[in-house]
């Protein structure tokens, strides 16, 4: 198989903003995940309930705020941060494999309200515009602070890069361990689950997606 280069990602944006002809062809576009309802007040009270169901008095000193914390951590995990998308015309016509290997990410299963943590590895080929290095891993972010399941959080975002940056390809592959798996039910410490999302060509093109995958491995 032929070799072919890789660009690993890297947050060079402030530079690439700096080159006035860069920034004026750059395509701005600010993505804001629709903003949830979470009501902290009715929250708080739920998780109140919830600790003295399992036996907790919440008269003890040290547990005494923790609804309101619960409360406010549970609303921070549910919530992308809003973030600025930069996309460039590909004017060099860079036409192989941008690949961001091992973006941290976590999330929350919606089976156990517990956290799932791992990398996301995310690829593209290249089509007219080129992403805003860095931004890929908001992109992750988007869609990982929510209540999810593995398979589901690996194909919206590959969806969404496909949607939005129009590539000639793109793949996803979420490695990740589920807390609800390590620490109850099973106990599997240290298991990783593996899921993976493809796109035009690299969903196509048996030898495209072959790289894609070795690479995210
Ligand atoms: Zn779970």
């Amino acid at each position: 198989m032929e070799e072919r280069p890789i660009v690993t990602l890297q947050p060079l944006e402030a530079e690439q903003l700096d080159g006035e002809g860069t920034a004026a062809a750059g395509s701005h576009l600010r993505v804001v995940q629709p903003a949830k309802a979470i009501d902290l007040a009715a929250a708080e009270r739920a998780v109140a309930d919830l600790l003295r169901a399992l036996g907790t008095d919440l008269d003890e000193e040290g547990v005494r705020d923790t609804p309101r914390r619960v409360a406010n951590a549970y609303a921070e995990l549910l919530t992308p941060r809003p973030f600025q998308l930069t996309t460039f015309p590909n004017d060099e016509g860079y036409d192989d494999l941008v690949m961001a290997r091992s973006i941290p990410f976590h999330s929350l299963c919606q089976h156990h309200m517990l956290p799932f943590i791992g990398v996301a590895h995310v690829g593209y080929l290249p089509g007219e515009r080129i992403l805003g290095l860095s931004k890929l891993a908001r992109v992750v972010e988007l869609f990982a602070r929510g209540l999810q399941v593995q398979e589901r959080l690996t194909v919206q975002i590959t969806d969404w890069l496909d949607g939005n940056v129009r590539p000639r390809g793109v793949g996803v592959v979420l490695e990740a361990e589920h807390l609800c798996m390590a620490l109850r039910g099973v106990r599997s410490l240290g298991t990783r689950t593996v899921t993976s999302a493809v796109r035009g060509v690299l969903r196509d093109d048996p030898r495209s997606r072959q790289e894609f995958l070795s690479l995210a491995r």
